[in-house]
């Protein structure tokens, strides 16, 4: 048995004013051959736990490319094709199965749908090999992806802390699958709806429960939510159910449309409704305790800049000193506290500078505390992320973090790591909508999700699709089940 496993993925953010090139790819992380070695990220996560589980299974196993760039605006179509060629060229030819780590919500300057092209090249070079993928739930889930592949394996937690858990799924049933014990077939219920959906929020959390109790029952190999990427502009954008069974497709069917509509019954209560900055700030400063404020349309984890300042402009126009707010992505103004020096005051223009959804810059009379060379954080599943020269600078009694990459907040050495004493601070703002969550949480006292102002607005109802097929969606339209023929695929 022959394993080839590679790996590519970014999360495109149609909307936002970035294209995604050759650096920004090796910026996020490009390996060749050596991921579950040398790679620090989630690639090395997932590659490592399917080394391991191969070579316990005596399977003869292969690494080809993985490369993985920060969400942001679609890929360069020579950048990207260059990669897809290099995986599917790369395969050996007698490779029996091949399990690709993807994110499933790529788009390229002339590609909508990427995932299923990289898939649909790799079935036509192998017809009888099994291929199966790991996406995120915040994919697009397209036909040209089902038909190509034999089974998709999504993340079933957001923030997604279960890298390891689906991969071992994942190549159990593709294993399985090569020797002829199970025949996966796989059935999606399109739910009609587009949303946000943190899944320690009590509808979800019970929904990932029921997720877990299907796939206990007999036949059922897999079941997942495909959240979908709101602000990706393709034709399957939205939510949908996906189950895999071993050859059922009635029963997976039956499961999926079970499950899409418990959540469509929800779909009110599950749309999100976050307190606007004077609203959020205003909360923070009466409420007793540390408190965590989440910039949730300023997420450069969902394609957005990352350099927007209103959150942080509000907090020192109410004084709210004893705070620490980061990571801003603005290369420009770390340079020019590295070379002012530690110790030196000086006038700073931060941020505003990518687009609209950055806003206005902001200048401030700031105090250079620390700089580093090679800052990074903590980030999903004990993996590491890299912020590279970064700043902490001081400004009206606030400590912002200004770095070179570009990338949302995960965890508190995102601030600690730079010297920034955490427990001392009465308010910590961290430009992120959800994966913060879980490493914050053991210091927050109470987390504040704000809609602020930025890239990733959650008016799902007035986002200006253009591609995406079906538009008479929830929030769209109230009720778009109770009109809509049912739509279930399996394959
Ligand atoms: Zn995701």
């Amino acid at each position: 048995m022959r394993i080839f496993i590679a790996g590519l993925g970014t999360e495109t953010n149609t909307f936002a004013p970035l294209l995604t090139g050759a650096a920004a790819f090796e910026e996020g992380g490009v390996f060749r051959g050596d991921t579950s070695a040398a790679c620090e990220g989630l690639d090395g996560v997932v590659a490592r736990q399917w080394r391991s589980l191969a070579e316990s299974s005596d399977a003869d196993f292969c690494e080809g490319l993985f490369a993985r760039a920060q969400p942001s605006g679609p890929a360069v179509q020579a950048v990207y094709e260059g990669l897809r060629d290099e995986i599917v060229d790369g395969a050996p030819p007698d490779a029996d199965v091949i399990l690709l780590h993807l994110h499933g919500a790529m788009v390229s300057t002339e590609c909508l749908d990427c995932e299923g092209d990289v898939l649909a090249r790799l079935r036509r070079r192998f017809p009888d090999a099994v291929i199966g993928a790991l996406l995120d739930p915040h994919c697009h889930m397209t036909d040209e992806m089902l038909s190509a592949a034999d089974a998709l394996v999504l993340l079933k937690h957001y923030p997604h802390t279960d890298y390891k858990e689906r991969a071992a799924e994942l190549l159990d049933i593709c294993l399985r699958a090569a020797n002829g014990e199970i025949r996966p077939v796989t059935s999606v219920f399109d739910c009609r709806m587009v949303g946000f959906y943190p899944t320690e929020a009590p509808v979800m959390s019970e929904t990932v429960a029921q997720l877990t109790q299907c796939e206990d029952r007999a036949g059922v190999l897999s079941a997942a939510i495909i959240h979908g990427f709101p602000w990706g502009d393709t034709p399957e954008t939205g939510t949908r159910t996906l189950v895999i069974t071993d050859g059922n497709a009635e029963l997976g069917q039956s499961i999926a449309e079970e499950i899409g509509r418990n959540l469509y019954a929800a779909r009110e209560e599950l749309l999100p409704s976050y307190p606007n900055l004077d609203e959020a700030l205003k909360e923070a400063q009466e409420k007793e305790g540390r408190i965590v404020l989440a910039d949730v349309a300023d997420n450069a984890g969902g394609g957005a800049p990352g350099d927007n300042v209103s959150l942080l402009r509000a907090m020192l126009d109410r004084e709210m000193t004893n705070a620490a707010v980061g990571c801003f992505w603005d290369p420009v103004a770390v340079a020019f506290c590295a070379d002012a020096g530690v110790g030196a005051t000086l006038r700073l223009r931060l941020g505003g500078k990518c687009g609209v959804s950055s806003g206005e810059p902001l200048d401030l009379d700031v105090r250079v505390r620390a700089v580093k060379a090679d800052h990074d954080q903590t980030k999903l599943a004990g993996s590491r992320y890299p912020f590279g020269a970064s700043a902490w600078v001081e400004a009206g009694g606030i400590d912002v973090v200004i770095t070179s990459i570009r990338s949302q907040t995960f965890a508190p050495d995102a601030f600690t790591g730079l010297g920034i004493d955490l427990a001392t601070k009465r308010f910590i703002a961290v430009k992120s909508s959800q994966h913060f969550y879980e490493a914050f949480k053991p210091i927050a006292d109470k987390t504040i999700f704000v809609a602020t102002p930025g890239a990733l607005q959650l008016d799902f109802a007035t986002l200006p699709y253009k591609h995406k097929r079906d538009l008479d969606y929830f929030p769209r339209v109230p009720d778009p089940l109770g009109h809509q023929s049912i739509s279930i695929r399996s394959k």
